[in-house]
């Protein structure tokens, strides 16, 4: 398969399992972060189909300067959670650190992208946005939240805007078991009682959500605008 995947955040959980999705499809994939060592693990891991370069999402040079031959698609991952924030210490520069990855990062990544991509008769977007986009977010995690439902947004507007030549969309993860959720989940049986609240009864994986983004990003040829979510049924 002709195509080249963009995977932001690709070192660890949801991007990495993306990256191995598309590896095994028999395309290219290059793998941005912003940990050198995590990338050097996925680039032993995955070998010559993959190539890597380290870049923050929310730094302006880092992406300009990071190659992107022949790209044809883009997955805008990386995202960051932040620390637990209750409202009376809540402030600007929290709130602006969050949306810097999230939101910033992700708008200069998909300007880089539209600059450098070739066409490809599937190429499109996917956006990693959250149910935190929904639902507010967990308590302490509004910023995170409000970041979210911009990538909501961000989606609808960049499908209408992109179309007819690039498809759009989003996916909405519920608690998916990756090193992201370690904020969250402080206390020793965190994980079984947030299985709790979820209908399927259990976390979800990072390559349940990565099948989802692996189907919008090559099978999906009509789906555009869409934000799709992988929760297990929670809301
Ligand atoms: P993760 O922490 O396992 O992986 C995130 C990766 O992004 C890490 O490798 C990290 O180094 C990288 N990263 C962080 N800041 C970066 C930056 N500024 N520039 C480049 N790379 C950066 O998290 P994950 O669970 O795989 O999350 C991936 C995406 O899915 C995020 O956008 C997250 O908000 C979203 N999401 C996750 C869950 C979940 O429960 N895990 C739920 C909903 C949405």
């Amino acid at each position: 398969m002709n195509a080249t995947v963009l995977i932001t955040g690709a070192g660890s959980g949801i991007g990495l399992a993306v990256a191995r999705r598309v590896v095994a499809r028999g395309a290219r994939a290059i793998l941005w972060d912003i940990s050198g060592a995590a990338l050097t693990a996925a680039q032993a891991e995955l070998g010559a189909a993959v190539e890597t370069s380290v870049v923050d999402v929310s730094d302006a040079a880092a992406i300009a300067g990071a190659p992107l031959d022949g790209v044809t698609h883009l997955v805008n991952n990386a995202g960051i959670l932040g620390q637990r924030m209750e409202w009376g210490a809540l402030d600007a520069e929290h709130l602006q650190g969050i949306f810097d990855v999230n939101v910033v990062g992700l708008m200069m990544v998909t300007q880089a992208f539209l600059k450098a991509r070739v066409s490809h008769p599937q190429s499109g977007i996917v956006n990693l946005s959250s149910i935190a986009g929904e639902n507010g977010g967990a308590p302490g995690f509004a910023a995170y939240g409000a970041s979210k439902a911009a990538i909501m947004a961000l989606t609808r507007a960049m499908a209408r805007d992109f179309a007819p030549d690039l498809r759009v969309n989003a996916l909405a993860p519920g608690i998916i078991d990756t090193p992201i959720q370690d904020a969250v989940m402080t206390a020793p049986d965190a994980r079984a009682q947030a299985a709790e609240g979820i209908p399927l009864g259990r976390l979800g994986a990072a390559d349940e959500v990565a099948g989802t983004a692996e189907w919008l990003l090559f099978d999906a040829p009509y789906v555009t605008g869409e934000t799709i979510r992988v929760a297990g049924g929670r809301r």
